[in-house]
């Protein structure tokens, strides 16, 4: 026998799991039944494909038997099985490195934490919410040795070797008293029917029941043990669509995706032809905990004709749609298909292809309030989506969502299209990482003015890099306005009048600021600012940005141009100033303020606070 202390992770996890999952403690069934389920599907392939278990008389089958006088549960599967090893690290640990920052991301507080539980799926230890005590006793498809592993939940478990005849896994719980009532053979069956009557292999109820035998004086009252199958036992993607009611799809949802919450949609579909496959999927409501982690966790299984291939390829669907959980079976592939096959294969390229535009329409078509909950969960995503999937870069369009500079919430592509000037067909943005510096950004000011519409890009990692990519939406043009010449009334003639007559004044500024600025300009694009900075487009730095962000590389400061407002009192009294040292203090002023109201930081943090306070002196 060997002792072992749970990881630390998982000893928090199990106190939470008592403590906030309460109100739902039937889930523990459906989460064993499902790891049940996955382990009879990784046999299955064994079965069908490696010589050394193809004789074996074998179909896979799921026992649950109630024994009322010991108290106690079993779940018992003919899967794969674990040996040693298996168990310490995949009961013992939390082995994947998503799922242990999700742990420690726990705040300790039950409320919240209980939303986040939901999120992430506890498959086994939700068992700990009814069970004083559980036996996992297991062997392993192809090894000699069993072994039992046991723990009460606290903080230990111990690992023996013990005897079983057959590989699988059989989970005896021990139940707590105050939860007997998951002895109820009508209980039991009611739960299974509800989360796990699509599972694909028959789950069998044994329970003793009591029944009366002889006649007359002889009447005697026995206890008989009887079997029964409680489920449908066919895969639920394999059934017409017309047999399957929403809460059919609702719960086998819950079952695959460990999710306690119903999806924001699915997806079936069926497709015959030169290429036969079937797929199922769903849209979480909440992004998976692990959406942003390198290492995340893929949400797709691979079924050839039925038979599990992998749920660990993430190459299934685009990378982007990595929230899309759900399931892919295929009439065409070879069940003995290879990981290199997968990646180069046409039939799986095909399906892929289908299946994206599949989703993609799916989301287009989400009533108002579900597409508010998509977005708000996988805007960022579908961003992605746009600069990697050039084939649907149109829908991908017609689905993401940006903030406006003429109205709160979110606006769509289209909105903006149906109140552009559709002479002109440009779209406009600015990309910034706070939304009130960017809403307060002088650049907007001449927009604001002649009442043109201006997309709000806030999520500026991002966006930096999909926006300049996008180029044209229905034939509409993107403008980053930090780049263009802003709208205003003045002719071309007027303008060049105006900047000979500041032509001394720039160039004296210019002078001031040196290399910090590549040109210092007359603007016509603000009205109640004196100055502002924007990008040069011409600049080779600026245009390639997106191409050193695609290459991971940090994105090079593009040259700034100070432009100044010839209408503001400052810049009227600055032409006429004569104090060469005052001249200087507020031509840095000038500059390092338009830099702030873009959120951007003057160079000399300290200097400016100093000329500030400075010229501020004076001015008492
Ligand atoms: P998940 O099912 O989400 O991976 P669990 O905590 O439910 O998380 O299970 C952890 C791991 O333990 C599983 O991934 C599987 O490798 C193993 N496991 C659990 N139950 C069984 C079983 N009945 N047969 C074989 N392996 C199992």
């Amino acid at each position: 026998m060997s002792k072992h202390q749970f990881q630390t992770e998982i000893g928090q996890l199990l106190k939470l799991m008592t403590h906030s999952l309460y109100s739902n403690k039937e889930i523990f069934l459906r989460e064993l039944i499902s790891n049940s389920s996955d382990a009879i599907d990784k046999f299955n392939y064994l079965h069908l494909t490696d010589d050394k278990f193809k004789e074996e008389n074998w179909s896979g089958k799921i026992n649950v038997t109630i024994d009322e006088e010991d108290g106690s549960l079993t779940i018992g599967d003919n899967g794969i099985g674990m040996n040693e090893d298996d168990l310490i690290n995949h009961l013992g640990t939390i082995a994947k490195s998503g799922t242990k920052s999700f742990v420690e991301s726990l705040t300790g507080d039950a409320k919240k934490d209980s939303n986040l539980i939901g999120q992430f799926g506890v498959g086994f230890y939700s068992v700990f919410m009814v069970a004083k005590h559980v036996d996992v006793i297991t062997k392993k498809a192809g090894e000699d040795q069993a072994y039992k592993f046991t723990t009460d939940g606290t903080g230990e478990f111990e690992i023996t070797p013990v005897t079983k005849e057959s590989h699988g896994t059989v989970v005896y719980i021990k139940l707590k008293d105050e939860e007997k009532e998951f002895l109820s053979k009508w209980k039991i069956e009611e739960i299974i029917k509800k989360y796990s009557n699509h599972i694909a292999y028959p789950i069998i109820l044994n329970y003793t029941e009591e029944e009366s035998v002889g006649e007359g004086d002889d009447k005697e009252t026995k206890k008989v043990k009887k079997s029964e199958q409680v489920n449908d036992a066919t895969a639920l993607w394999t059934l017409p669509k017309s047999s399957l009611k929403k809460e059919d799809y609702i719960e086998f949802y819950k079952t695959l995706s460990h999710d306690n919450e119903d999806p924001l949609t699915y997806i079936h579909n069926k497709v015959e032809g030169a290429n036969e496959f079937t797929t199922l999927f769903y849209i979480p409501k909440k992004a998976p905990f692990d959406l942003y982690r390198a290492d995340y966790q893929s949400g797709v299984k691979l079924y050839v004709k039925r038979v599990f291939i992998t749920d660990d390829d993430k190459e299934l669907l685009p990378i982007y749609l990595r929230f899309v959980r759900g399931i892919i079976d295929s009439e065409d592939l070879p069940l003995n298909v290879s990981r290199e096959i997968l990646q180069e294969n046409r039939i799986l390229a095909n399906i892929k292809q289908h299946s994206t535009k599949k989703i993609l329409q799916a989301i287009k078509k989400l009533n108002d309030d579900d597409f508010k909950i998509f977005t708000q969960e996988y805007n960022k995503v579908i961003k992605e989506g746009i600069f990697q999937d050039y084939t649907n870069k149109e829908l991908l369009l017609e689905i993401v969502r940006y903030k406006s500079s003429i109205e709160d919430g979110l606006v769509s592509l289209d909105d903006y299209i149906s109140r552009g000037n559709s002479e002109k067909k440009e779209i406009y943005y600015i990309i910034g990482e706070d939304e009130k510096v960017l809403r307060n950004s002088p650049l907007l000011e001449a927009y604001k003015k002649a009442n043109i519409e201006v997309l709000i890009m806030d999520d500026k990692e991002i966006d930096e890099i999909v926006t300049p990519s996008i180029g044209t939406y229905k034939e509409w043009t993107f403008k980053d306005i930090t780049t263009i010449d802003a709208p205003d009334s003045k002719t071309q003639e007027e303008k060049e009048e105006i900047s000979k007559e500041y032509k001394e004044l720039t160039e004296k500024i210019k002078e001031v600021l040196g290399d910090e600025v590549k040109e210092v300009k007359i603007t016509t694009r603000l009205t109640t600012s004196p100055s502002c900075v924007v990008k040069d487009s011409s600049d080779p730095m600026a245009s390639m940005a997106h191409m050193f962000a695609q290459m991971g590389q940090p994105v090079p400061e593009a040259p700034l141009i100070l432009e100044i407002n010839p209408d503001h009192e400052m810049i009227k009294k600055l032409d006429k100033l004569e104090d060469k040292d005052k001249f200087a203090d507020l031509a840095w002023i000038l500059f390092d303020s338009a830099k702030l109201a873009e959120g951007l930081e003057p160079k000399d943090k300290s200097a400016f606070a100093n000329r500030v306070a400075k010229i501020a002196t004076e001015a008492i």
